[in-house]
C-alpha cells in the first residue's frame, strides 16, 4: 500500500508536536500511527533533527518492523512500536519520549500516584511502572504490553528509561504523552511538599467515567 501525503504530513506534524510541547531533546522521541490496512504503521526516521523532518521522510513498516517504504532507517524504537501493534489490536497510535518529569519518576522506580483529578480523568488511576529492559529486542514492547494490559492508563513509565503512551490514533497517544508530563510535574512538586494523598478508588472511577463519556463537545476528539 502506498501512503498518501496527507497521512505522512499528519504523522510528521505529530512528531514535531513532541518538540513543540517540550517533551523531547535533540532527536529523541518518536510517534507512529497504524495504517488503515491494520498491518503497517508510519513512523519517524532515526536520528533526524525535528527542524529537518519532512513528510516524505516518514517510514512505512510492517508489524515485524521491516521497512516497506522509505529511504531512511526507521526510529530505533520501531521494534517496540511494532510489538505493541501486534499485541494490542485496539491501539493505533504509539508515542515514546524521555520527558523530564515523567522520566524522573521512572528513575526513582515509582508509578505516579493518582493524587489529582486530572489523572483520574485522563489515566483512570496511577500511571504504572513497567520493568527495566534494554533496547534491541522485544523486551521493551513486552514490558509495555504486560504492564498496560488490564490497566486503564494510556501511559506507562518504563523503569530508568522514559514514557510510552498508546491511543486510538497517533494524536490521542501524543495527547496522553503531553498530559502524562503535565501530571508528572504536578505530582513531583506535590511529592517534594509532603505526602501525596491518593483519591479514593470509587471517586477515581466516577471521574474517569465522566471524563471519558461526557466531557467535551459531541464528536470532538479528547
Ligand atoms: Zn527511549
Amino acid at each position: 500500500m502506498s501512503i498518501d501525503n496527507q497521512l505522512r504530513e499528519k504523522i510528521c506534524n505529530l512528531n514535531i508536536d513532541l518538540q513543540r510541547y517540550g517533551l523531547v531533546a535533540w532527536t529523541s522521541g518518536n510517534v507512529s500511527e497504524r495504517m488503515a490496512d491494520g498491518k503497517s504503521f508510519l513512523i519517524k526516521p532515526s536520528g533526524v533533527m525535528y527542524e529537518d523532518l519532512t513528510p516524505a521522510q516518514m517510514i512505512l513498516c510492517d508489524l515485524d518492523g521491516n521497512v516497506l517504504e522509505g529511504d531512511l532507517a526507521p526510529s530505533s524504537d520501531t521494534q517496540t512500536h511494532a510489538y505493541i501493534y501486534r499485541h494490542m489490536n485496539h491501539v493505533n497510535g504509539v508515542v515514546h519520549t524521555h520527558s523530564n518529569y515523567a522520566t524522573a519518576w521512572a528513575a526513582i522506580q515509582k508509578p505516579i500516584p493518582c493524587g489529582i483529578t486530572a489523572m483520574a480523568d485522563e489515566f483512570g488511576g496511577d500511571i504504572p511502572l513497567g520493568p527495566f529492559a534494554l533496547i534491541g529486542n522485544e523486551d521493551i514492547g513486552k514490558g509495555i504490553v504486560e504492564t498496560l494490559r488490564g490497566h486503564r492508563s494510556a501511559a506507562v513509565l518504563m523503569k530508568n528509561h522514559g514514557v510510552f503512551t498508546i491511543g486510538k490514533d497517533a494524536k490521542a497517544a501524543v495527547k496522553a504523552a503531553v498530559m502524562c508530563e503535565d501530571v508528572a510535574k504536578t505530582m513531583w512538586i506535590a511529592h517534594t511538599l509532603g505526602t501525596i494523598e491518593k483519591i479514593a478508588e470509587k471517586d477515581i472511577d466516577a471521574l474517569y467515567s465522566r471524563y471519558q463519556n461526557i466531557y467535551g463537545q459531541k464528536g470532538e476528539g479528547k
